[in-house]
């Protein structure tokens, strides 16, 4: 159990990934134009300023560090917990981690990295936010047994394309006990091929039991 979870400290600073932000500073970004942009263009340069990479976090350097030595010793948890206050930047750093686990590289031939490359067609995919074998769930407004029972079903099968099935659960400490006595169940016999990412603002309310601790 103590292996389950790459439990990450909540020292991470807000990470400078909003819209609105990368709007503001356009004004730097871009040379004087003399047209205004069409919306398209914009939505295009707002989401290309959305942190997709570690070295675009700030304070992420232990997390990355410990992702990194697992992914060298090929001994990756099944499960992460993100812990930290409110726009911390935890779903960010739950994508780049799935980036990272699914990446296959530019030539399609590349393993798990703390560099995604951003190109191929997962890290597209997790970017657009229409990856196959990618699951993200906000637990606070969907906390019974029933409502993860997708979750755990799922579990016994392999992922359609990609390396890994990703589920990234926010404010995981949401669910109710029953749901996360099930979830609990898949994770002590986790399935080859699954990866837990959990996020919480509360980790006091996460059960130990679920923390491995
Ligand atoms: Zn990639």
């Amino acid at each position: 159990m103590s292996e389950l979870f790459a439990r990450v400290a909540a020292s991470m600073k807000p990470a400078d990934g909003t819209e609105g932000d990368a709007s503001q500073s356009m004004g730097s970004l871009l040379p004087e134009i003399e047209t205004p942009l069409a919306p398209p263009a914009y939505r295009v340069l707002a989401r290309k300023y959305r942190p997709t990479t570690f070295e675009q976090l700030i304070g992420q350097e232990a997390m990355v560090r410990t992702l990194s030595n697992a992914i060298e010793a090929g001994r990756l948890p099944h499960a992460w917990m993100l812990t930290g206050v409110r726009g911390i930047g935890k779903t960010t750093t739950a994508r780049i981690i799935a980036r990272a686990l699914n990446c296959t590289g530019a030539d399609g031939k590349g393993g798990p990295t703390v560099h995604p490359c951003g190109v191929c067609d997962s890290c597209r995919a997790i970017a657009d936010d229409r990856h196959v074998d990618g699951l993200e769930r906000d637990a606070a407004s969907r906390t019974s047994v029933d409502d993860i029972r997708d979750i755990i079903d799922g579990v016994r099968y392999g992922p359609v394309s990609a390396r890994y099935k990703i589920y990234i659960l926010d404010e995981v400490h949401m669910l109710s006990k029953n749901a996360f006595n099930a979830l609990l169940k898949t994770l002590e016999e986790p399935p080859p091929h699954t990866k837990f990412i959990f996020a919480t603002t509360e980790i006091r309310k996460v059960p130990v039991t679920v923390l491995g601790a």
